[in-house]
């Protein structure tokens, strides 16, 4: 349905998205994750055609968006981050108006803006001006002009962004209920938002992918980390380090602090397995004291923490 081949986006010197690759199919919703400045925004203004690509490719169902914009348009809807409304308009004389730029034919417009109204949760305010609405029936009330024309793709840029918790169950289940039938494409800088609603997630950062997997295969694959933190005495890190690094499952070693007799370093384990056995068997074998031994296995979010942090 999507797909995007190398594509970079410069702003003069700097590059804000690194030759990122993916192809999004049918009836997928894919989150893409990352931390604030890190080319979300920029991805999702060149697929939809309001930006133009340095390099790179982007088609949509086999069309090129550079060379065929406007009909690449009629297959998206796009939600950007601040939704563009007319706040002195009433919800009702809006989504008529969207109705009539979309070129709706009369005989399917009150129909389509009564399904939408119901999908959307707009009943209750189509009589209300725009401006006064919370900013979630403002966001629903976007999300309603992106579905105005019935397109097969959705791209939301953070659609839960400043919202109540409450507002963002609500918005979520939207977007799921709409997910049943549509593919879409969002963006989010939180987590448990990725992890609730998509199918896929691409974790992007400093404008380069750094993961791109399965949302239940990212968090099978978070639980299986693990690291354990020891604290010994009598001992350097390299000769604890050369002592345990051989055992299967432990892909490093970090220093921690070093005080008087005492050491502390983590050890970083990439099985599910508990391997504080294999470790204290080792460890035994030695004239050193063990002080500390503790195993914290890893989330979701320490994985995107170790993906994203600076450096
Ligand atoms: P946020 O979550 O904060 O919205 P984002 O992931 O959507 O962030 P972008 O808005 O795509 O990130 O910005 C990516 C990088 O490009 C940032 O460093 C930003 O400062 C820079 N950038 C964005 N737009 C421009 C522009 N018009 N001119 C120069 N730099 C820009």
């Amino acid at each position: 349905m999507i797909h995007v081949e190398n594509l970079t986006k410069y702003y003069h010197q700097f590059c804000a998205v690194d030759q990122i690759s993916f192809d999004v199919p049918k009836g997928e919703i894919l989150g893409l994750l990352g931390p604030n400045g890190a080319g979300k925004t920029t991805t999702m203004r060149m697929m939809t055609g309001f930006l133009a690509p340095s390099s790179g490719e982007i088609l949509i169902k086999n069309l090129s968006i550079t060379e065929n914009p406007l009909e690449v348009k009629k297959i998206m809807g796009y939600l950007p981050e601040s939704a563009p409304l007319y706040h002195d308009m009433l919800v009702f004389d809006y989504l008529h108006y969207v109705a009539d730029i979309r070129e709706l034919q009369p005989s399917v417009k009150p129909g389509r803006i009564r399904d939408l109204a119901d999908l959307c949760a707009l009943n209750d305010v189509m009589h209300k001006t725009i401006g006064e609405l919370s900013k979630g029936y403002k966001q629903r009330v976007g999300l309603a002009h992106a579905m105005m024309s019935d397109p097969e793709i959705l791209v939301l840029d953070e659609p839960t962004s400043g919202l109540d918790p409450n507002q963002i169950i609500e918005i979520r289940e939207i977007i799921k209920k709409i997910g049943k039938e549509k593919t879409i494409f969002l963006s989010t800088h939180i987590l448990t938002e990725a992890e609730a609603t998509c199918d896929r997630i691409i974790i992007i950062h400093k404008g380069r992918i750094a993961a791109d997997d399965r949302t239940e295969k990212l968090i099978q694959t978070a639980g299986n980390k693990s690291v354990i933190n020891l604290c010994v005495q009598g001992a350097t890190f390299e000769e604890v380090n050369t002592l345990i690094t051989g055992i299967p499952g432990i892909s490093r070693t970090e220093k921690g602090e070093e005080g008087g007799q005492t050491l502390k370093l983590k050890a970083f384990c990439d099985v599910a397995e508990d391997l504080r056995p294999a470790i204290y068997e080792k460890i035994k074998a030695t004239p050193w004291l063990l002080l500390e031994f503790v195993r914290e296995t890893r989330s979701l979010e320490t994985i995107f923490r170790d993906l994203t942090k600076e450096n």
